[in-house]
């Protein structure tokens, strides 16, 4: 492979980059676009590096939001609000593996230098057209390799992120990981614990969505190590490729224990009982065929019962997809009695009034066809 004469840079980025270069700082374009477009993958966000300091940015462009200044990283919004990344060539001059100090007025070479990847180190001149590739990127991108830049065992020392991420580009473009980077990346596996939950989460997740096959992104974090600290309740994962890409369905599924993997993920709450319920669940599927066997389920799972037919018979989603399109009662809510009835025709206000509004929907149920006022007052 070798470089194209141009890449077809986005307007928006191209009048940053000029007005940047006017205002007299050096612009390039680098990171993920690069290495998609080169891969013939289609992504115009493209990232630039500048020797124009955040506060020169600032001055620079009119509207601009901090997005992580402290890293030299400013959003310049474009006409119609949509932040372009302008980040200041930096290099790190302290790592504690997950936190860099960072410092700046250093050249393109330098941060091209403490950028985790060959094929994520590749810069591309706008205007002039200009390709920088010292560590041979392109090739790497030619060879399906993903390799790091420098020493990979310092690499991943100053950054631990940088093995998880080494795993998820392998998955989503199906490239080995170099030898002398794999190895270096399972030796350094136990510094993952210093890691965040959430910047672990994030990439795990981001993985998901990412990976061609689900079952190779997990076989990855298997043999690197990173399962047995981060996913420890991960079981099997040879039946995860057909399931959809929806991180917290993914990581539900292929727990044994979803609540307390989610839980350790830091994930939100209403997501941690989405991967209760499927732990609940999974393994007590009701009887196709039995109607007031569907019914019960739907009531009980409520909310997730769609995320449960995920992982159940195609039999069995068929006939709740015959059931629901019959709109049966199914919760208190749905009954033809309210408690104030009940209340009215003798029920002691109270516990006793739930207690009967539950009978009574187990008996509707049963069959829907009781759900009059009538029938269900005849029964109180
Ligand atoms: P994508 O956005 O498609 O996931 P990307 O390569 O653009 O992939 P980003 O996280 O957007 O990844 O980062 C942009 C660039 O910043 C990367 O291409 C890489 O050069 C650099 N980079 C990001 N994270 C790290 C890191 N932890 N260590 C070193 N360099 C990094
Ligand atoms: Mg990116």
């Amino acid at each position: 492979m070798t470089f194209p004469p141009q890449l077809p840079i986005p307007d928006e980025v191209l009048k940053i980059a000029k007005k940047l270069e006017d205002a007299g700082f050096e612009t390039w374009c680098v990171g993920g676009a690069i290495r998609d477009n080169l891969l013939g993958l289609e992504n115009h966000d493209f990232d630039l590096t500048t020797s124009a300091k955040p506060a020169d940015v600032q001055k620079v462009f009119k509207r601009t939001v901090p997005v992580g200044i402290e890293h030299g990283t400013v959003a310049v919004l474009d006409s119609a609000n949509h932040p372009h990344e302008v980040t200041t060539f930096r290099k790190d001059i302290q790592t504690d593996g997950r936190h860099a100090v960072v410092e700046f007025g250093v050249s393109l070479m330098d941060d091209l230098a403490r950028r985790d990847f060959t094929v994520n180190a590749i810069a591309y001149h706008p205007i002039r057209h200009e390709w920088r590739d010292p560590f041979q990127g392109e090739q790497d991108l030619a060879k399906k390799l993903i390799r790091s830049v420098g020493d990979p065992n310092w690499r991943f020392q100053e950054d631990y992120l940088r093995i998880l991420r080494a795993l998820r580009f392998s998955a989503r473009f199906e490239f080995r990981i170099h030898a002398r980077t794999l190895e270096a990346a399972k030796a350094n596996a136990q510094g993952l614990a210093q890691l965040s939950a959430e910047r672990v989460r994030d990439e795990w997740f981001k993985g998901i969505q990412t990976a061609k096959k689900l079952s190779k992104l997990a076989g990855l974090w298997r043999d690197v190590g990173a399962a047995r600290i981060w996913l420890p309740e991960l079981g099997d994962t040879t039946h995860i490729d057909k399931l959809p890409r929806d991180p917290v369905i993914v990581t539900a599924y292929v727990a044994k224990d979803p609540a307390s993997l989610l839980t350790r993920l830091k994930c939100s709450n209403r997501d941690i009982e989405r991967g209760r319920a499927i732990g609940k669940w999974r393994e007590n599927y009701p009887d196709p065929r039995n109607a007031a066997a569907l019914r019960k389920w739907l009531s009980e799972t409520g909310e997730y019962a769609d995320d449960l037919l995920i992982g159940g018979p195609d039999s069995l989603a068929k006939a709740v997809a015959a059931i629901r399109a019959k709109h049966p009662p199914l919760s208190l809510k749905d009954l033809a009695v309210r408690g104030d009835d009940l209340i009215a025709s003798g029920v002691r206000p109270g516990p006793d009034v739930g207690e009967m509004l539950a009978r009574l929907l187990d008996e509707v149920l049963e069959d829907p066809a009781r759900n009059t006022r009538e029938y269900l007052l005849s029964r109180v």
